[in-house]
This record gives structure tokens, sequence and C-alpha cells, in this order.
């Protein structure tokens, strides 16, 4: 009797380790058979190179890519090919962030019951959240220079324009491509760079939390500030100022001095807190890390790192994404590239702070960059020109519309340009004017 209840015992035990197993297989199935099934070695989902079936289109249900019988076309006109090829992806696979190799399953049309199983062989539809138009314009207004776009809607977390450039046909490449600097790259989402004065607002924000004085405080500026047996320097000397002149004048030895005030561990962890050092989950792709490291800076290189400088870098989506935060009371939306699909929102800051940060982008525009420059527009940004040793600095441009029926929050971001005010905001003011379609 003994033996036959230690054998039931055996078998019910085995029984639940089936189950359970069971229920893993079926829990990855769920969640990773898409991926199983889209394996690029798959017969079944790949023919010639190309996947079988399918169709990928911009938020407007405009065509950037279709499979037939493993025979792959992508949109009609070149400049929409250029524009939306980092999105959608190149023939040979070699842009990781592309759609065609992240999501080919749902292109394919895979799902949970049928599988693969297409008998009028047209594969499914993706619709991206990218707006084509959008990325046609950023392209255009990119010109020849290499850098990124990315538009965010700040209300629910669809990239609305992810350019990069350098960029190229998938129809007719150039024999160089695989000479051109980081071609197959999407800097919108998959490059850290050096952020310059727009890191500015990661300084700003953690002052605003940390020191309650700071909006009682007179600054003042003599266009340089020793540090450390070196110097903080400004372009010029921008006298005294309170806190939001000190932004709009974009001046380094304000915040330098406040980085010093603040210490390298508060700055680094303001810099995690704002999502500038983290990768974000793009529908599976992660955006490329930033980087704060000044624990064991000396002095300068921790003044300067509080303006953007030193081994500070920032992903240009990420910086959208803090924009992003600042336009919708301190909540940054989670991001993603595939249309209607919203995620959480993630506190980075209080909305008091939010409000700071807010009238003082704001002021930004009025007193420094122009509102005349960017007509019609209820324009907040902060610009960035960071020295890199390049021979010309890293033009930086970000900011949002604080408009609801227009959510836009942005980042623009140009290699080897000139200063973020000249180069870059008028990128932006392209993209942001064709957004809300004037
Ligand atoms: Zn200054």
């Amino acid at each position: 009797m003994k033996k036959v209840r230690s054998r039931a015992t055996l078998a019910a035990i085995l029984a639940l380790a089936i189950l359970a197993l069971l229920g893993v297989f079926v829990f990855r199935f769920v969640t990773r058979g898409g991926a199983w099934a889209s394996f690029v070695s798959n017969p079944d989902a790949y023919a010639g190179g190309a996947l079988r079936a399918g169709t990928v289109t911009d938020r407007n249900g405009e065509v950037l890519y279709a499979a037939r019988n493993g025979a792959a076309s992508y949109a009609a006109d070149g400049l929409t090919r250029r524009a939306t090829l980092h999105v959608v992806g190149d023939r040979s696979y070699k842009i990781g962030a592309g759609v065609i190799y992240r999501h080919a399953d749902l292109i394919l049309g895979w799902d949970p019951v049928n599988g693969l199983w297409d008998p009028a062989g047209e594969g499914g539809t993706l619709a991206l959240s990218v707006d084509a138009g959008l990325q046609r314009t950023a392209l255009e207004a990119l010109g020849d220079r290499a850098g990124a776009v990315a538009v965010i809607d700040y209300t629910t977390g669809e990239l609305l324009c992810a350019v990069s450039a350098p960029t190229f046909d998938p129809d007719a490449p150039p024999e160089d491509v695989e000479s051109l600097p980081g071609v197959y790259l999407n800097r919108a989402l998959s490059a850290a760079l050096t952020p310059g004065s727009t890191f500015k607002l990661v300084t700003l924000t953690a002052a605003i939390e940390c020191l309650p004085d700071l909006y009682d405080r007179d600054f003042s500026c003599a266009g340089e500030l020793s540090v450390g047996g070196g110097k903080v320097t400004c372009p010029r000397a921008h006298g005294d100022m309170k806190i939001e002149d000190a932004l709009a004048s974009s001046c380094n030895c304000v915040f330098a001095s406040l980085a010093l005030e603040l210490g390298p561990e508060t700055m680094a962890r303001y810099a995690e807190k704002l999502g500038l050092t983290a990768r974000h989950d793009i529908d599976g792709l992660f955006s490329a890390a930033g980087r704060y490291d000044a624990a064991k800076a000396g002095s300068l290189d921790l003044a300067w790192s509080g303006a953007g400088q030193y081994h500070d870098l920032a992903c240009p989506v990420a910086m959208a994404r803090l924009c992003a935060a600042i336009a919708h009371d301190g909540a940054a939306p989670a991001l993603t590239m595939l249309l209607g699909k919203t995620g959480d929102f993630e506190e980075l800051m209080s909305p008091e702070t939010a409000e700071k940060l807010d009238k003082a982008m704001d002021y930004c525009v009025r007193r420094t960059y122009g509102a005349d420059n960017f007509p019609g527009l209820p324009l907040h940004a902060k610009s960035g020109t960071a020295e890199t040793g390049a021979e010309n600095p890293t033009a930086w441009f970000v900011g949002y519309l604080a408009d609801p029926d227009h959510p836009y929050a942005f980042a623009v971001a140009i290699e080897n340009a000139g200063s973020g005010a000249s180069q870059a905001a008028p990128v932006a003011n392209a993209v942001l004017q064709a957004a809300v379609g004037n």
C-alpha cells in the first residue's frame, strides 16, 4: 500500500512538472512564437532573401514596403525610400532598427492560432506610427548633413518621425554605401552624441529639486570661471542674471558652478532619473544609452559636465522623451513605433518642476531664439552646440509645442554642423510647421 501511495505521489509530481513545462512553452510560444516563425532561415517566411509577403505603411496608410512571393518593393518615390529607410530597413538587413527585421512576424501576418498559414499570400499589414510626409520634410531639411530628427507625440509615445542621415535609396544603393559614416545606424534611436547645452536641462532639473533657493539667487558671469587649475568659458561675459536668464543665455559658468555645487552623485542620479542614460524599449528595439560619468572626474571636468561636455552623451530620442515629460506635467510616455499602441507613463520629475522648466524653455525661445523664427508655433526649446573634436560642433535643438492639439516633442541633432540655434533650429521649424499642417 505504501509503495502504491509513493508511486501515486511520484506520478502526480511528474504530471505537475509536465503541466508547468507546458505552461512555460505556451507562454513562450505566444510571446515569442512570431520571432521563431519569422526566423531568417525559415523558408515559409522568406524567399530569395526577402519576406514572402506583407506590407508596411506609415500612419496614414502610405505604403513604404510591400512583399509578394519573396519580391520586395519600397515606396514609389526616391525621397520617401531614403527618408524611411532606417525605419523600414534595407534589403540586406544591415539596419538593425528596421521593422522588416524587427517585426517580420507582424508583417508576415503571424498569429498564435494560424501561425504563418496564409492562403491568399498577402501577409499582414504593419502600420507604423511615423508620418512619411514628416520623414521627407526632415530629410530634406537635414540636406546632406549627418544627423537625426526625432518627433514624439507626448500624449501617446508614438514616434511620428525618426529620420537618420546619411541614408541611401534601397532601390539604387550607391557603390560607396559602405563608406558612408554609420549609414546603417538609425541615429535618431541608436546613436549617443555629445549633448552640449541641451544637457543644461538636466542640471537645471537637479538644481530646481535640490537647491530650494535657486530662484532667489543672483548669478554673475565674467565670461570665465576658474576651476581646478583650468577654466570654464562663455563666448562672452553674461553679467548679472537670474536662473532663467542663465538658461536663455546658456551660460556655461553658471551651469558649471551648479554642477560643482550639486556634486557628481546628484548629477548622475538626475541624468539617470530623466532617462538619458537608460536604453528605452521601443517595441523590443532598445535605444542607445547615453552617458553621464563624473564620479572620478576632477573639478574642471565635473564643471564642464554640467554644461553637457566632458564625457556626457545623449541619444536623440531620449532627449525628445525628456522634453515630452516637461511638456506633459513631468510624465514621459513609453515609446512606440507602432500605430495606435500606447503604453504607460513614467514620472521623470514632479509637475511643479516640469512647470518651471516649461517656463524656462518658453523664455529661451522668446528671449534668445526669436519666436519670429517659428511663426505660429507655441514652441518651447533649448539649443546645444556641442564640441566634439570634429571641425564643427554638433548642433542640437530640442523642445516641444505647448499645444494640446499638436502635442509634439522633438530632438534635432546635426553632426559637424555649427551652432544649435543657427543649424538645428531651422530643421526643427521645418518639421514642426509640416507637423501642424502649415
Ligand atoms: Zn556666461
